[in-house]
């Protein structure tokens, strides 16, 4: 069992099997209460759910079967490493479709049990944001250190870096000048060597964020020397000691990308606000979102985290039916639906797998200037046509 990451995530959102439904299941494991029978419950619960979604989705007796086997084996799988859980579970079962895929996730993933010809996947979109790559390097005149992980796990990475700068000490010989230029030379070197290592690691694994620890001026000069490509990462600096321990180093990391994120939501919504006023490149409101998924149109979509509403989406095709259609079968392929309570998920889960960007508005500021459109909204990829006018 591995931690989820962003490129599984999007696996999962490509993975699809015509033939053979998909058990997605997600389960909270309070680790300090693994020995309680809550978790357990909870369990139980999950998997009769599946039966009743087995039910509805009108399934023919191989396929019934297929899904009976898959809930024995997590049954079992649940019985066997019952003791190895963190926060919580996603697990994707379709053994007839060769899947099988469990991972620890963070506990805000909550539970759900569901059956469907491919993952469900709207609760770890809701969290992919904390599994953004990012990358911290503490730096100083003469010394380096670098962090890498996302924000649920952080860590330090061995680096190789030789050379120390000559200390201020013991140079006889050398006019003071000419000394100091001898060290700011070693100084440029120094923050040359970092930044290449920086680049290799960058190269072998793209991080979305870069935060640079170390005194203003020396930070300032660092990163003025970066890879434009890192340049363009970099989100902010803290003032620290290089003797700073891991925690700390994450907890500044975690506060410099957080108020990031807080300034990006700001400005998506006062984009999607002005475009949308202006009717050109944003829409707003349920109704229009959908639309702007079905035909792919979404750039980036914004959602209040508590909206929900109710809509259908197709088995076969996957599409989200316009809101407020009656029909039995999908608009586009005449396959047959299926009703959710909330279909604010499934929009933003396409979303997703059409690469869009995902906002999700939890600060009651922001929620509050998208309330009067519904608490949703999209910036789109391309203009929508004038209506005709007749
Ligand atoms: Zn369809």
């Amino acid at each position: 069992m591995v931690d989820i990451s962003r490129r599984d995530v999007e696996e999962l959102g490509a993975f699809r099997n015509d033939e053979w439904p998909i058990i997605s299941l997600y389960l909270r494991v309070d680790q300090e209460h693994i020995t309680d029978d809550h978790y357990s419950i909870r369990l139980k619960n999950l998997l009769r759910e599946l039966e009743s979604a087995k039910q509805r989705m009108g399934l023919t007796r191989a396929q019934m079967q297929a899904v009976d086997d898959d809930v024995a084996r997590i049954r079992e799988f649940f019985r066997d490493h019952g003791g190895e859980f963190g926060q919580g579970v996603a697990l994707f079962a379709s053994s007839r479709a060769g899947l099988w895929r469990v991972y620890h996730v963070p506990r805000d993933v909550g539970n759900e049990s569901d059956l469907d010809f491919r993952p469900v996947i709207g609760r770890l979109v809701r969290v992919v944001e904390l599994f953004e790559p990012l990358c911290t390097c503490l730096i100083s005149r003469d010394r380096a250190r670098i962090f890498a992980g996302h924000l649920v796990s952080f860590r330090e990475i061995a680096v190789r870096l030789d050379d120390e700068v000559p200390g201020q000490h013991g140079q006889g010989g050398w006019s003071q000048a000419r000394f100091a230029r001898h060290i700011e030379d070693h100084v440029r070197q120094h923050f040359h060597r970092v930044g290449q290592v920086l680049f290799q690691l960058f190269e072998q694994e793209p991080f979305r964020f870069l935060v640079v620890g170390g005194p203003d001026e020396v930070v300032r000069d660092f990163v003025d020397g970066l890879h434009p490509y890192l340049r363009e990462r970099f989100v902010g600096s803290f003032n620290c000691l290089m003797e700073s321990t891991t925690k700390q180093v994450a907890e500044e990391t975690r506060r410099i990308i957080e108020a990031w994120q807080r300034r990006e939501r700001e400005r998506y919504v006062d984009l999607v606000l002005d475009e949308a006023l202006s009717q050109d490149m944003a829409v707003v409101g349920l109704e229009r979102v959908v639309e702007a998924v079905q035909m792919r149109n979404v750039n980036a979509l914004l959602v209040d985290d508590t909206v929900s509403a109710p809509g259908r989406y197709c088995l076969r095709c996957g599409a989200i039916q316009s809101i407020g259609t009656v029909g039995a079968e999908c608009q586009f392929c005449g396959g047959p639906l299926r009703a959710r309570e909330n279909i604010v998920p499934e929009v933003y889960a396409e979303a997703y797998r059409q690469n869009a960007n995902l906002v999700f508005l939890a600060e009651p500021e922001l929620r509050g200037r998208l309330q009067p459109y519904g608490g949703i909204g999209a910036i789109l990829r391309y203009r929508l046509e004038a209506p005709a006018t007749t």
